[in-house]
């Protein structure tokens, strides 16, 4: 393209704002990148000015090949000189019937930024320096801990001393989060001083904050099994479950407040059964109620004496003092 056609065709971006959207009011446009009328202070959106573009709301500017390039998803310069051509023609007859088939929505969604294999891969070991590992080992052996932490694929994490890491791996094996906790070796309890000590991979990595949806801890193990699935609030009920009552598959929501339908669609057709911690029986039976396939179980809230209540006993608290340990 010589500088005089591009001159040419940068000329044409108010017939091609024209052919792309409409007008708002006082000489703005509707952006075409965020659909936006508006500015701030309620002014207007996106405006011409000379050659260059600029929305007040989405903060785009540029030339006419940059918005092109924006609203046909064009990268590279070359693409878009060369779309140019075609819309406005050798002589720059472009007419709002040739930018037709520009469609704002084609600017794609940013991709989840998954976590990497390899940044998972490569937690899984030094369990001597993890606290909870350690815990595992004193309540099921050697063997066993090593089995469950390992079908959980926990890690270890340097962020504080003996720290591990839950990992969030969804039915197509990508792993979504991951969650860093610490624990307490000798309870098992978590050590909430100075802080809540539970930090975010996206976060601690400094990744693009385009999380994925968070996922049941455990739902890789579910997908790839045809056994009944439990779903409880902690991580650490999930693996002591998986531990003692290996005819569910063991899953964990990460939260109180974290179970929703959509986390359970994955497992459409399953038997599920929800094992809701003293304090969330009622909250999951009003969420749960008329959810194909998932039942609420009654074992804590039928068994509970006021001690166990108070104490705020959850899944894990109950099935180590079930089976003789005391945490
Ligand atoms: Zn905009």
């Amino acid at each position: 393209m010589t500088n005089a056609t591009l001159q040419a065709v940068r000329e044409r971006l108010p017939d091609y704002v024209a052919a792309v959207t409409t007008k708002s009011k006082g000489g703005f446009y509707t952006c075409p990148l965020c659909g936006s009328g508006t500015g701030p202070n309620k002014s207007g959106a996106f405006r011409i000015r000379g050659e260059k573009f600029r929305c007040f709301s989405c903060g785009r500017g540029g030339d006419v090949l940059d918005l092109l390039g924006e609203v046909e998803g064009l990268p590279d310069f070359r693409d878009r000189a060369r779309r140019a051509s075609e819309l406005f023609g050798i002589d720059g007859s472009v007419t709002a019937a040739g930018a037709a088939p520009v469609r704002r929505e084609s600017r794609p969604e940013p991709e989840p930024s998954f976590i990497p294999d390899e940044i998972m891969r490569g937690s899984l070991s030094g369990y001597g320096q993890n606290n909870f590992a350690a815990w595992l080992v004193g309540v099921f052996g050697v063997m066993r801990a090593y089995e469950v932490a390992n079908a959980y694929s926990v890690g270890t994490s340097r962020h504080w001393p003996g720290a591990c890491c839950f990992w969030q791996i969804d039915e197509a094996g990508r792993v979504r989060r991951g969650k860093v906790m610490l624990y307490n070796a000798e309870t098992g309890r978590r050590v909430k001083e100075p802080g809540n000590m539970i930090a975010g991979v996206h976060w601690l990595l400094e990744m693009p904050d385009r999380k994925p949806p968070a996922c049941l801890f455990g739902l890789d193990l579910a997908a790839s099994s045809s056994k009944p699935v439990a779903v409880v609030e902690s991580e650490k009920s999930a693996i002591i479950g998986a531990g003692f009552v290996p005819g569910f598959i063991w899953t964990a929501t990460g939260g109180k407040g974290t179970l929703s339908r959509k986390m359970l669609e994955p497992l459409q057709g399953r038997r599920v059964v929800l094992f809701p911690d003293l304090g969330a029986f009622d909250d999951w039976t009003e969420k749960a109620a008329g959810w194909p396939g998932v039942e609420v179980s009654e074992l804590l809230e039928g068994r509970a004496t006021a001690e166990d209540r108070a104490a705020g006993l959850d899944v894990a608290d109950y099935l180590l003092r079930e089976h003789g340990i005391s945490a």
